[in-house]
């Protein structure tokens, strides 16, 4: 058995402000930990549930990609740290082996209320629209995951992210550790968190076979910028036009293809 997680820190249980996020900083050793705890709990449910021979590859998807305390996760877990250079972005490292796929610490999506913190792959973008709906970071990398096979069993972020989520996959299990209020959030307690983590994530395992994404025909996305030059540039990617000074679009068949141009126009 294989199980992947991905892990991003703006929806970890009492995340709220940028100071927090960002290496370096006095409260970012908390959120760190709390990211480390939340993970640590995914892994711990996931052995429960197949033995603690079950291979886990968890990337860490926030900024640096060098905040997971790999020391603290158990032994059967191994760690992406750094970035992949490559599409799969958040998803780094996975391929079609995997046999589901959990995403922890995952926020709601550029342009939406549900977190202070809500953005989409970068802070320059105003929103991310696939399909003429709202996309977040767990949309594109569900989908990318899902096109390989790979059933996408759990979640958990905010609050409005498990709501939007379930849009795609009604099954998926999910646990809302924290809820946004304006700029400030309502969060569970961090200890109860993992324990609801590692509880939920053992129920998403159990019913992996109905929790297979459903791809649509094809992917039309449009993607508006804060600043007028980053719609200009990304245009000129093959497939790329500009709709308006700050906005472009494009349509994938496929979602590798997305994943592709994304990769190289979200910056
Ligand atoms: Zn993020």
């Amino acid at each position: 058995m294989k199980v992947f997680i991905s892990a991003d820190i703006e929806g970890v249980a009492g995340c709220t402000h940028w100071d927090e996020v960002r290496m370096g900083n006095i409260d970012y050793p908390m959120l760190r930990q709390q990211m480390t705890n939340e993970i640590k709990a995914a892994c711990e449910g996931i052995n429960e549930a197949f033995g603690d021979d079950t291979e886990i590859l968890v990337k860490d998807s926030h900024a640096t990609g060098r905040n997971v305390i790999i020391a603290n996760l158990p032994q059967n877990v191994r760690l992406v740290r750094g970035w992949t250079s490559d599409p799969n972005s958040m998803i780094g490292g996975i391929d079609d082996t995997y046999d589901a796929v959990a995403f922890i610490g995952y926020h709601s999506g550029a342009s939406r209320n549900g977190n202070p913190l809500s953005h989409t792959m970068n802070t320059q973008i105003n929103y991310i629209k696939i399909n003429g709906t709202i996309a977040t970071e767990y949309t594109l990398h569900a989908y990318a995951a899902a096109e390989m096979g790979i059933p996408v069993v759990f979640l958990s972020g905010d609050k409005m992210l498990c709501e939007d989520a379930k849009l795609i996959n009604p099954t998926l299990e999910t646990v809302a550790v924290l809820e946004g209020l304006g700029d400030s959030t309502i969060s569970l307690n961090p200890s109860y968190a993992c324990s609801l983590i590692k509880e939920k994530i053992k129920v998403g395992l159990s019913k992996m076979e109905k929790c297979t994404i459903k791809l649509p025909e094809k992917f039309e996305l449009e993607i508006n910028y804060k600043k007028h030059q980053l719609a200009r540039r990304a245009s000129f990617y093959p497939g790329v036009e500009l709709v308006n000074d700050t906005t472009v679009k494009y349509t994938a068949k496929t979602a590798r293809d997305m994943m592709v141009t994304n990769f190289f126009i979200l910056y």
